[in-house]
């Protein structure tokens, strides 16, 4: 792999790029993905942002998110895109198998890959990468590539609006550990060229339907249960649980991190059933390394304080060996 500035003579005169993120994207993921297609089309590019699956509804009002091809409504587009394109860019993942169905497409394309991640243990496919796991979100890191490539002229309000988001959903809007000077001056240099956040964070946080208000309501009461012994905090929801509410994967979004608020919860645990798999979301505070948890029992992985992971067994089993499985580590 080779460092991301090797890429500079290719990208110095107009390609096609194709960029594309991971399964279920967060607003970091499609964040990521606009704000790299609004500079690259800037720059001169055509540019094709695709997208494993649906975009969820809380990031429809990005600039630019129109233009996303979503693989599993139109995989045609999305697979003449890929064999289109000069250069692949591949933003918030680490790991082909991230992508879900595009996975095989990735693996069997020969043109120049590049990836732009924060993820830990990245697999080396990459012909070029800029990789650091120490940085808050994929949203900081297009801001340093375009800086990297002498831009920062070039951000204009779509861009730092997509940048903006990602950085903050990423951050839990501005107070994970991840949170360095760093991010505050991106922010910053954003506000300084005339950035509205506060309609950002009203267009992601609160724009709630009240059902989906109900069903936070629903779930606290109802769904999560503590384990003072393990300073555990469990939520489990059923394929019922979200019919009965109407609720969508997409709404499902920072409902792990409301055990966290409970003082002697260190580690907090959402399991879905999903129509194929059965998906896990694991979030700590402290040192308990739930990127570990995940990759040790559960086939995932992602950050020290927050990750994911899938299993193939049933709901119900999954919950049963989650708990089996809680009494062998001690999550301070
Ligand atoms: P979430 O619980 O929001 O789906 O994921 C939390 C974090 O873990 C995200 O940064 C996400 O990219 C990562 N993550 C989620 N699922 C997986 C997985 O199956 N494998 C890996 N490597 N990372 C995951
Ligand atoms: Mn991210």
């Amino acid at each position: 792999m080779l460092p991301i500035e090797e890429i500079f003579p290719l990208l110095s005169t107009p390609k096609r790029i194709f960029i594309t993120t991971h399964h279920k994207p967060d607003g970091d993921a499609i964040g990521s993905m606009l704000g790299l297609y609004h500079y690259l089309v800037a720059k001169g590019h055509n540019v094709i942002p695709v997208s494993p699956s649906e975009i969820p509804e809380f990031l429809m009002w990005l600039p630019g998110v129109d233009k996303v091809v979503n693989y599993e409504a139109e995989s045609k587009n999305a697979e003449k895109a890929l064999a289109d394109a000069d250069i692949i860019f591949c933003l918030d993942f680490n790991d082909f198998s991230r992508t879900k169905h595009l996975t095989a497409h990735l693996e069997a394309a020969t043109q120049p890959k590049v990836m732009i991640d924060h993820h830990l243990l990245p697999k080396t496919v990459w012909d070029y990468a800029m990789s650091d796991s120490t940085k808050s979100s994929t949203c900081e890191m297009v801001y340093d590539f375009i800086n990297l490539c002498g831009d920062n002229a070039m951000i204009n309000m779509d861009i730092a609006a997509c940048l903006y988001t990602g950085v903050m959903t990423d951050t839990g809007s501005f107070r994970f550990p991840a949170t360095t000077a760093s991010v505050h001056d991106m922010v910053a240099d954003f506000k300084r060229k005339g950035l509205n956040h506060t309609r950002i964070h009203e267009e992601v946080y609160d724009s709630w339907s009240a059902q989906r208000m109900q069903f936070l309501g629903y779930v606290l009461l109802e769904k999560m249960e503590i384990f003072p012994k393990y300073n555990t905090g469990l939520i489990t929801l059923s394929k019922k649980d979200l019919k009965l509410f109407n609720v969508n994967t997409g709404e499902l979004e920072g409902l792990v991190n409301y055990p966290l608020s409970i003082g002697a919860v260190r580690f907090a645990v959402m399991i879905t059933e999903r129509s194929d798999e059965v998906k896990l979301s694991f979030r700590s505070k402290g040192d308990f390394d739930v990127n570990t948890f995940a990759r040790t029992y559960f086939n995932g992985g992602g950050h020290f304080n927050a990750s994911g992971g899938r299993s193939t067994a049933s709901f119900i089993d999954t919950v049963a060996y989650f708990k089996q499985i809680l009494s062998d580590i001690h999550p301070r």
